[in-house]
């Protein structure tokens, strides 16, 4: 059957491989990638068996470790992100704890950005913490805070790029630095970028890990996750995840493999028509602040320029009226959905300071600026002046309720 190989791909544009990378025909013949619904596999003979399970002989095995329709997204990734190998997990969650469980060991001290997702900060604080693995948190943009926090057991740094919901941009390649100069390993999740804006493998980080529940699937239907990196480190962690569990299911890894064929050109849209939205905010007298990278008056504009490719469909606002005006605002909207989740075709909208960040005091909420005025929207699909207008209803409604 007429195959594209690997190496030939490995030649060609990110957009040809997304949409061709990994993919094996069966004797079918067809043409889209198929799920292979199977949780183990039959074997020749004896010894055809007993050679896959030494790993002697390649092959598939049982579906917690070996599936055709995962592996070429995992593929399919790797080729995106540039990275050796990836593996494929059961969430985003299940993926940075995989890299935790396979790379830390008892008595190592982790330094983390203080803006990572809530549930990924508790990851390290409730549970690697009861392991005897510590973890010391700094704010993202600091870069002597990361040197300061440097112990001679820190064996890890943490950080996501941009931040979640302010967009403070890290330098990957000073912190691929302070990584090196410390002896520890750089860990980056691109959750908000993707590989289609941006690839920290590149910039020096050693591994990158994703919520395939975002943008990779991007229309929100499944939930799963991935790391990607060198084979060294890979190995360590498909070891981790063949052992343990926390694997992706075939028919959530055909989701996210055919949501890679269009990252790209959804990571494009969502970028360009945040951009518009955000020009658009500041020029509202309800809005005191926007937070986007793409805008000059931003922090991290220009380091942004040069990390990244576009700057991604995630903005926030602070409107004047603190809580009470940004829920109003937030009610009269008629189109965007009301939920916390990000990364889809559909359009939404949060009150970070009451949800997400909700957990935190009022001091620390206070200290990583998350004000009560501040409204979060990941910018979907939809048109752009329709966007538009229902923020426009949203802020007119701030004033005449
Ligand atoms: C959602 C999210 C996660 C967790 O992913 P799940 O798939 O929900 O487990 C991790 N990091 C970031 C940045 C996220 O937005």
């Amino acid at each position: 059957m007429r195959e594209l190989d690997e190496a030939f791909l490995e030649t060609l544009g990110p957009q040809t491989r997304a949409v061709r990378s990994g993919v094996t025909r069966t004797a079918e013949g067809e043409h889209s990638e198929p799920i292979f619904a199977t949780s183990s596999y039959v074997f020749d003979s004896a010894a055809d068996a007993a050679a896959r399970f030494t790993g002697e002989r390649k092959g598939n095995v049982y579906s917690r470790y070996t599936n055709p329709t995962v592996r070429i997204f995992e593929q399919r990734l790797a080729a995106l992100e540039g990275g050796e190998q990836a593996v494929g997990t059961s969430s985003g969650m299940a993926a940075i704890l995989s890299v935790c469980m396979a790379l830390l060991k008892s008595g190592d001290h982790v330094i983390c950005s203080a803006d990572v997702f809530g549930t990924t900060s508790g990851l390290f604080t409730r549970y690697l913490e009861k392991f005897g693995v510590s973890t010391s948190f700094v704010p993202l943009v600091d870069l002597s805070a990361w040197r300061a926090a440097v112990r001679p057991e820190t064996a890890m740094l943490f950080l996501e790029t941009p931040s979640n919901p302010l967009c403070e941009v890290a330098d990957l390649g000073a912190m691929a630095e302070i990584a090196r100069a410390s002896n520890s390993l750089l860990v980056v999740d691109n959750c908000f970028c993707t590989p289609a804006l941006q690839k920290p493998l590149d910039l020096g980080a050693d591994i990158v890990t994703h919520s395939a529940t975002k943008y990779l699937d991007g229309q929100g239907r499944c939930v799963g996750g991935a790391v990607v990196g060198g084979a060294e480190h890979l190995q360590e962690i498909v070891a981790f995840l063949r052992t343990c569990g926390p694997t992706m299911s075939p028919f959530n890894a055909w989701v996210f493999l055919k949501g890679l064929e269009t990252l790209g050109l959804r990571m494009r849209a969502h970028s360009e028509a945040a951009m518009m939205l955000a020009l658009w905010l500041q020029q509202q007298p309800a809005v005191e602040q926007v937070y986007y990278a793409g805008l000059e008056s931003h922090p991290g504009h220009a380091l942004a320029t040069r990390q990244q490719s576009a700057f991604g469909g995630v903005l926030s606002f602070v409107v004047a009226g603190g809580r009470e005006a940004a829920w109003r605002c937030i009610d009269a909207t008629r189109v965007m959905s009301l939920t916390a989740n990000l990364g889809d075709a559909k359009t939404t909208i949060v009150h970070p300071a009451t949800t997400t960040h909700g957990r935190l005091t009022q001091e620390q909420r206070d200290a990583s600026g998350i004000r009560d005025g501040l409204i979060r929207i990941a910018v979907g699909l939809e048109d752009v002046a329709d966007l538009q207008a229902d923020l426009a209803r949203g802020l007119a409604a701030i004033a005449s309720p």
